[in-house]
């Protein structure tokens, strides 16, 4: 964790809010069927990096697949701005959509692409 710097980030209507503490120089953009669909540019961190402040209550819960990964998005402006998964290590981890983290200059970030389709 080079560049880690805490953000605050979260939904569009603000329902759902969140501190995170992320290295932004690591952003990830996946070919999988949601994330193409979805256009999320992800950052991965581990839950004690991660703390919902608001809209625990307003989350929905969308899985497919091998259901590892809990997309969950806004039940009222339908924003996914982070989702919770287990990693390959086996360890929970939360990906951030950093399209949701307040204050970030997208077109500055460096994008490493993920494979996902593939896994
Ligand atoms: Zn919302």
């Amino acid at each position: 964790m080079s560049d880690a710097k805490n953000y605050s980030g979260g939904c569009h209507c603000g329902q759902v809010r969140f501190d995170v503490t992320a290295d932004l120089s690591k952003v990830y953009s996946c070919n999988c069927s949601i994330c193409v669909k979805r256009g999320a540019l992800w950052a991965f961190v581990p839950p004690e990096s991660f703390a919902l402040r608001a809209g625990a209550e307003a989350l929905v819960d969308y899985q497919f697949n091998k259901k590892v990964i809990h997309h969950l998005f806004c039940g009222q402006c339908g924003v996914g701005s982070f989702s919770r998964g287990i990693a390959p290590s086996g360890n929970e981890m939360i990906a951030v959509n950093v399209r949701c983290v307040d204050g970030v200059d997208l077109p500055a970030l460096t994008l490493t692409p993920v494979d996902g389709k593939n896994w």
